[in-house]
Formats: structure tokens, C-alpha cells, sequence
């Protein structure tokens, strides 16, 4: 038997805890036996003191436990269950073009995923956008779609690691977020409870990351891949660069449009190409379904050269309530702004740096994400035809093209724009798009 408070204790004392304490921690805080006052001393606790990698393992899968714990076993798939998580960008669409490609080289990908946070917005809130798409459906048809069509990308039931759920809400009050073994726990409980065999981690670093410093992004992803490779799940992370705006457009509806047409190839950003790459081919790696980084690459332009990747994401749409002609005719479906219209630099120049943050808050701003749970989204609105850095921008090229409602709204994103995104006369050194893979090894 023991007490929460001498748990605390203990950890505030830099004491190591043992998996028995953690277990009877995490129990605590998914039946209520623990208080929120309790449960903020110890987040602090561990904001201060840390946590070795194998009271990060415990906490991770005492967390995991705390509510339903998917099996596919039961539905004799013959590929591996594979997933991909984001710590959250700007523009970041990968998920729906991930999904239907790794689905097409043979991985099952049951993906369960958030709506948007702070400035980064939610692979949810995007399907939310296809008229009909149902993000919530029931346990049966959700495995009936991954069995049949190899991808279902839903939202988060109220029993997954529901000790997660109380847990972040007390956090997000304490100011203990920021802590990288609690991060760790976290982002994995959730997905150790989908029951997958692999995981691709794709961790931000750059001006629109959740981590404030490429040290900090580095540090959390070395920490996921040793828990999540702990917990028993094969899992590589991959440190992608969020220093401007990962798609050309940034919003619900217009990123959709965007996944669309890199699916079929009618417009593919080569940014937003190299990081599905590289994401998808260390799936295929990590599930067994390709020998080396080339090999999954070959496959993956296989799946997107046949049109089968497409077919997959309209299946998809289709078996979980959308439109059946939906890739055909996404454009007749996904809602349009009333004003789309220019953005223009103040001056022409060379883009030399995006504060990518910034703009994702202007798409908030738009009512394009929430300030708060409960506001409702305009999938509308938001931002395409992104300038990169590097690219110069004059009267002829504008930094990108606001879908808003009201000449208010534009005024506003407008001013954003001047102010996030910096002009100079000289090209900025150019980045890789994924700066590295941080793999088992890499963090014993
Ligand atoms: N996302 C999560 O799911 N958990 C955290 O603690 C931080 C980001």
C-alpha cells in the first residue's frame, strides 16, 4: 500500500520510483483516488527531477493501461499495424497522404489523431472539412475499415489512456507541459494504446515546433524512442524541419485540397514530399515491408505513380460516410471562402526567415483553430500558394494567397504575414528538410 504524498515526496527528493509506485500513481489518477492538487506536486515533482528512461517506460504504459488497449490479432492481418505521430506544425498534412501510400505498400494503419493545438492544427479538424466524413465511428467499423481498406483515420475515444486525459488537463493548468519525460508519457500512452507493432515519430524542431530549441526537439525524440522501443513497440524518430510552413497552404479545407492533389499528383510541394518520404519509408522499414530506405522509397512512388495511394484515401473517405466521388470532385465538396485574395510583401526581397508560429496563430485568428476546446472551426479559411524561403517576392508574387470571410480578417492576416515572414537580399543557407533519424541505438 502506499501514499501519494510520500510518492511525491520521494520524486521531489530526486528519488528514482519504482514501477509498483508509478503503477499505483497512475491508477490514482484514473479513478480519482488522487487528488488534482496531488497530481499537480507530482508533475512538478518530475518537472524538476526528472525521470530515468525506465520510470518513463512504467509511466508510459501504466498510462496506456488505464483504459482499452486495442488487439488486431483477432482480424489475421497480413501486414504489420504501423502508425506515424507528430508533435504538431503548420501546414503539416503528411497524415493524409501517409496513411493511404503505406496502406498501398501493405502496412495496416489504424491512426487515431487530435484535433488542432495552440498553433498547429489537427489532422481531425481537416477531415472534419469532407462533408459526411465521420471521425468518431464505433470500434466495430473502425477495424472493419483498417481490415478492408488498410487505413482508417479517426479521433480519440473517451477510453483511450483516459489517466492521459486528466492527467494533461491538470498539467496545462500547473505549468508542467514542458517537461520531456512527462511529453514522453503522454504522446505515447495514446499511441502504445492503439495496439500498433511499429511507429514513426516525427518531431519538429524550428520556429513553428511545440520544442522551443532544436536541442530540446532532439532531446524529446531520443526520449520517445527509447520508451516507445521499451514498451515493446518498434519505433524510429525522425527530427523534420518546422522553420516555415511544411505544405503551400495552411488551413482545413485548403490543406484537404492540397493532400488531394499530392495523392494524384497534380501538385506535389517537394518540402511536403521529402518528409511523407522519408516518414512513410521508415514505416515501411520498421513493419518489415522494405530492406532499406531505397527499396521503401521505390514502393511508396509505386503507390503513388498507379493512382493507388488515391484510391486508398478515397475509400477511405467513402467507407467512413463521405462523398464516394470525393477525389474526383473534392472541389465541389470542400467549402471556399467568400474573399481569396493576394497577399503582397511590403517591399520586394528574398524570403530569408517564417516565423512559422506566428502563422499558424493568423490561421487560428481566422477561425481556422480553436482558442479554446470549445470553438467552432471555419474549415474555409486559411492560407495556399505559400512563398518558400528562399524564393524572392515582388508586385507579381505574393507570400501567399488568404482565403478569409471579411475584409477585417484580411487586414489582419495581412499584418500577420508582414510580420512573420522576414525579407533580405541574400538566400538564406538552405536547410534539410529532415535533419536526422534518431533511431534505438542512437540513444543507448
Ligand atoms: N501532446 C501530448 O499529447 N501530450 C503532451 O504532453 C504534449 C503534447
Amino acid at each position: 500500500m502506499f501514499l501519494p504524498q510520500e510518492i511525491i515526496r520521494k520524486k521531489r527528493d530526486g528519488h528514482k520510483l519504482s514501477k509498483e509506485e508509478i503503477d499505483f500513481f497512475v491508477k490514482g489518477i484514473a479513478d480519482n483516488t488522487i487528488s488534482e492538487g496531488q497530481i499537480g506536486a507530482f508533475a512538478m515533482a518530475v518537472y524538476f527531477q526528472d525521470m530515468e528512461m525506465d520510470e518513463r517506460v512504467a509511466l508510459a504504459m501504466a498510462m496506456r493501461d488505464s483504459g482499452t488497449v486495442l488487439d488486431w490479432s483477432d482480424l489475421d492481418l497480413d501486414g504489420p499495424v504501423v502508425d506515424k505521430h507528430s508533435t504538431g506544425g503548420v501546414g503539416d498534412v503528411v497524415s493524409l497522404m501517409l496513411g493511404p501510400m503505406v496502406a498501398a505498400c501493405g502496412g495496416y494503419v489504424p491512426m487515431i489523431s487530435g484535433r488542432g493545438l495552440g498553433h498547429t492544427g489537427g489532422t481531425l479538424d481537416k477531415f472534419d472539412a469532407i462533408p459526411g466524413y465521420n471521425t468518431t465511428p464505433d470500434n466495430a467499423l473502425f477495424r472493419k475499415v483498417v481490415k478492408e481498406i488498410g487505413v482508417a483515420i479517426i479521433g480519440q475515444t473517451g477510453d483511450l489512456a483516459p489517466a492521459d486525459k486528466r492527467f494533461y488537463g491538470i498539467r496545462d493548468v500547473t505549468a508542467t507541459v514542458e517537461s520531456i519525460p512527462l511529453i514522453t508519457a503522454s504522446i505515447l500512452s495514446k499511441k502504445l494504446a492503439a495496439g500498433l507493432d511499429a511507429l514513426a515519430m516525427d518531431v519538429k524542431a524550428g520556429s513553428g515546433a511545440f520544442m522551443p530549441t532544436y536541442e530540446l526537439s532532439e532531446e524529446l525524440a531520443k526520449s520517445i524512442v527509447a520508451v516507445a522501443n521499451g514498451a515493446g513497440c518498434k519505433t524510429t524518430a525522425l527530427l523534420t524541419n518546422m522553420d516555415q510552413v511544411l505544405a503551400s497552404s495552411a488551413g482545413n479545407a485548403v490543406e484537404v485540397r492540397e493532400a488531394v492533389e499530392y495523392l494524384t499528383g497534380s501538385y506535389r510541394n517537394p518540402r511536403l514530399h521529402e518528409v511523407t518520404m522519408a516518414l512513410c519509408a521508415e514505416m515501411l522499414i520498421l513493419g518489415g515491408l522494405a530492406k532499406s530506405d531505397e527499396a521503401a522509397r521505390s514502393k511508396l512512388q509505386q503507390s503513388l505513380d498507379s493512382g493507388k495511394a488515391a484510391e486508398i484515401f478515397g475509400k477511405m473517405v467513402t467507407a467512413l460516410g463521405g462523398p464516394a466521388d470525393f477525389v474526383e470532385n473534392y472541389d465541389n465538396y470542400l467549402e471556399k471562402a467568400p474573399i481569396i485574395r493576394p497577399i503582397y510583401a511590403e517591399n520586394s526581397g528574398i524570403v530569408t526567415s517564417m516565423d512559422t508560429r506566428e502563422i499558424g496563430m493568423a490561421v487560428v485568428a481566422m477561425g481556422g483553430g480553436r482558442r479554446k476546446p470549445s470553438d467552432a472551426i471555419d474549415y474555409a479559411v486559411g492560407f495556399t500558394d505559400f512563398t518558400a524561403l528562399g524564393e524572392r517576392t515582388d508586385t507579381d508574387k505574393p507570400l501567399a494567397v488568404a482565403h478569409v470571410r471579411t475584409k477585417a480578417q484580411f487586414e489582419e492576416a495581412q499584418k500577420a504575414l508582414h510580420s512573420a515572414i522576414k525579407l533580405g537580399s541574400e538566400k538564406p543557407k538552405e536547410e534539410p528538410m529532415v535533419f536526422k533519424k534518431i533511431r534505438l541505438e542512437d540513444t543507448l
